[in-house]
């Protein structure tokens, strides 16, 4: 793991895939709530215009006064703009629709690539005491993606169990492949998670089978099966793993986030 803060600070996962509706702010979500469970101390950073990790969690777009628009473009201190939510040990970098003009701000400044990675580095974050920092990207490879990759020390890839699945992995593969060449050389693909994974479908195995065939032990054992709680969670504004602790979706992320953690060493 690289030295972030005198060699102790959060483990830094850029959850990613240009695909939109795989997962991605679902895990970011629970994979958070779940390892804050375990008494982690977890961030979220939203960095999706849409800003569906920030409702999720039950941050009103009112009360998002600073947000990750500000801590890109304005330098607002991450301290600043990190809020508490209503979970124990998980905080969030909140999102609004502000930060769809920051592709496009973004190209004109010098730093373009590096400001999420020197936001995270700033002096006083070490106070924080967290584990963790987990950041939900955009369905896109564009310029927030790629701060987010160059911020990152690994990048975790949610892929949905359908057809084509797979095919937009090379496009990633070659993104990850060229941060590393130009900013970020110790970028890992912490894994890949199976997500919405239906064991009576025959097409989610072939999909397992197939990523597990062409991308080996980068594939995580946990799967996330597809569950009505999962999806219903959002709109009570909580994780599934608070809005229903038992359902099949929070155990399936208390096991992602186990077998992360012991991948990590911190199990
Ligand atoms: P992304 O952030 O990649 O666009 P989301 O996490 O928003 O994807 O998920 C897309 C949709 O699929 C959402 O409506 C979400 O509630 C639903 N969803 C995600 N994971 C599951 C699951 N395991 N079971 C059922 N629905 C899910
Ligand atoms: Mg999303």
């Amino acid at each position: 793991m690289p030295d972030i803060i005198n060699g102790h600070g959060p483990k830094i996962i850029a959850i990613t895939n240009q695909k939109g509706g795989v997962g991605k702010t679902t895990t970011t979500i629970n994979l958070g709530a779940a390892l804050a469970e375990t008494g982690s101390r977890v961030l979220l950073i939203d960095l999706d215009p849409q800003g569906n990790a920030s409702t999720g969690l039950g941050i009103e777009v009112a009360d998002r006064k600073l947000t990750t628009y500000d801590l890109l473009l304005e330098e607002a201190p991450l301290t600043d703009v990190l809020q508490e939510t209503d979970i124990e040990n998980l905080l969030i970098a909140p999102a609004t629709t502000d930060l769809s003009s920051a592709d496009i701000e973004l190209v004109s400044n010098e730093k373009r690539s590096h400001l999420l990675h020197d936001a995270l580095r700033a002096t006083g974050l070490a106070q924080l005491g967290l584990d963790y920092i987990l950041i939900d990207c955009p369905p896109s490879l564009n310029l927030l993606t790629v701060n987010a990759l160059v911020a990152a020390d690994s990048v975790l890839i949610p892929l949905q169990s359908e057809f084509f699945a797979l095919e937009g992995l090379s496009q990633l593969m070659l993104t990850i492949r060229e941060v590393r060449q130009t900013a970020n050389a110790d970028l890992r693909i912490e894994g890949i998670v199976l997500t919405m994974f239906d064991t009576r479908n025959n097409l989610s195995r072939q999909v397992e089978a197939d990523a597990r065939d062409n991308l080996g032990e980068l594939v995580f054992n946990t799967m996330i099966p597809r569950n009505v709680r999962v999806s219903e969670a959002p709109s009570y504004a909580l994780p599934v793993l608070m809005y229903d602790p038992t359902s099949k979706g929070s155990q399936a992320y208390r096991a992602l986030a186990s077998e992360l953690s012991i991948r990590n060493g911190r199990g």
